[in-house]
């Protein structure tokens, strides 16, 4: 039997690797969905290439469009809307659910998936930036597992493998540190998106790769391996390694530290995450350590003040991180549209966080409602 995938989010850096990935092991993989916001010109091409079961376009706008391309694909269903997402994920032949769309509209699909106790492969790391503990809750409750398909988190992962309940004594977790790591502050002031869209190591999304050059990514990151392995802030360090070969590692009680290594590609993550605990082969460049030296330094929180906030808001808990996420969504956007300046971002969600209404105990409805506040403090300060 194949196992049948559904990519939230196919027509983005994650999920056009993800169907590399399904295109390479055809024998093992199958599409069952495929998803997208806007493009749905591709969204159609991949559905007449990978013949899912159903395609869903998120925004409604484009429906009749996605329907004239499939118009001679009657097998194919063809939905809209958030709340298809949320009903696709559910359908009964589904096994895993890749969650590669940008940002907090991967809560509500991966919530729903969960429930329908489909296996996570979790891209969209805001989903537990946004509402950790229900996510780990849920998780728990509906025996399902979360695979990280993050870089680092896969790395983490990886190197857990075989470790039983041997305690983790610390995680140490690489960054690149973006583009702007030998910047001055006064240099990193006058930057525009071009200049930040330019990632030494990674090709990703534009959104992702902005918080790279904030370093909010990184940030967003200690906050998802809190979650996924269960480890407190304190006791994970983040490492700037420009050259992105030691994807992070663990450090045990007795000294003894694993890591995973690699070319920087992400469809080794990706399908580690689908092929889990199996090894499959990929058809992918090697690493070849004698090409450069691996250098480590620690970051610089007072540059990079958005990695210190993320470490900030998980501290103080409660429904704070997804303050953080909902301000920086709109700051990000902001800046890739010349509305906002670099460091400025940083200037907004600090003082969101500081006037968001604050909630020890979130429920669901809480993060709904926190999400849409702090969307609207930072919108208002951008003017
Ligand atoms: P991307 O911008 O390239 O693609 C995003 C995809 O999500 C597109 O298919 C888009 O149509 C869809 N989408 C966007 N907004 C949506 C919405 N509101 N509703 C439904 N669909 C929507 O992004 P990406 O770089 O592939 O990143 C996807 C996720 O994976 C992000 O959460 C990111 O943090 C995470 N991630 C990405 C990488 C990477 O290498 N690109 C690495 C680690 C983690
Ligand atoms: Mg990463």
């Amino acid at each position: 039997m194949k196992k049948q995938i559904c990519i939230l989010g196919s027509t983005g850096s994650i999920g056009t690797q993800a169907l590399d990935v399904i295109e390479q092991h055809s024998d093992l993989y199958e599409v069952y969905c495929l998803t997208a916001n806007n493009r749905y010109e591709m969204l159609a091409q991949q559905a007449r290439k990978f013949r899912p079961a159903a395609v869903v376009i998120a925004n409604k706008d484009y429906y009749e469009n996605l329907k004239a391309l499939l118009a001679d694909m009657p097998d194919i269903k063809v939905y809209a809307g958030a709340q298809a997402l949320d009903e696709i994920v559910e359908a009964g032949p589904v096994d895993m659910v890749l969650t590669a769309m940008v940002g907090y509209a991967g809560l509500s699909p991966t919530i729903h998936a969960i429930r329908a106790r489909k296996t996570i492969c979790l891209a969209n790391k805001e989903t537990l930036v946004v509402a950790g503990e229900l996510i780990c809750r849920l998780a728990t409750q509906y025996n399902v597992n979360i695979l990280p398909v993050d870089s680092e988190h896969s790395a983490i992962f990886q190197s857990l493998v075989g470790e039983g309940n041997n305690e983790i004594e610390k995680i140490l977790l690489t960054a690149s540190g973006g583009p702007f790591r030998k910047f001055t502050l006064e240099q990193m002031a006058d930057v525009k998106a071009a200049d930040a869209l330019k990632h030494p190591t990674w090709d990703m999304g534009a959104k992702i790769t902005i918080d790279s050059a904030s370093m909010m990514n990184k940030g967003f990151e200690v906050i998802e391996a809190k979650w996924l392995f269960g480890v407190e802030a304190d006791k994970i360090q983040v490492l700037v390694h420009p050259q992105s070969i030691v994807h992070s590692a663990v450090q045990f009680a007795d000294g003894g530290v694993k890591a995973q290594l690699g070319v920087p590609d992400m469809r080794l993550p990706i399908q580690y995450a689908f092929s889990y605990p199996d090894r499959l082969s990929l058809n992918a460049p090697r690493l070849d350590l004698f090409k450069q030296p691996l250098e480590f330094f620690e970051p610089d929180m007072k540059k990079f003040r958005c990695l210190a906030m993320a470490y900030e808001a998980i501290r103080q808990g409660g429904n704070m991180p997804c303050v953080v996420n909902a301000a920086n969504e709109i700051v990000n956007e902001a800046f890739r549209h010349d509305r906002c300046g670099f460091l400025q971002m940083a200037d907004i969600i600090e003082a969101t966080m500081q006037k968001a209404t604050f909630i020890t105990k979130p429920t669901y409805d809480d993060y709904v409602a926190t999400d849409a506040e702090a969307r609207r403090i930072a919108a208002e300060m951008l003017g």
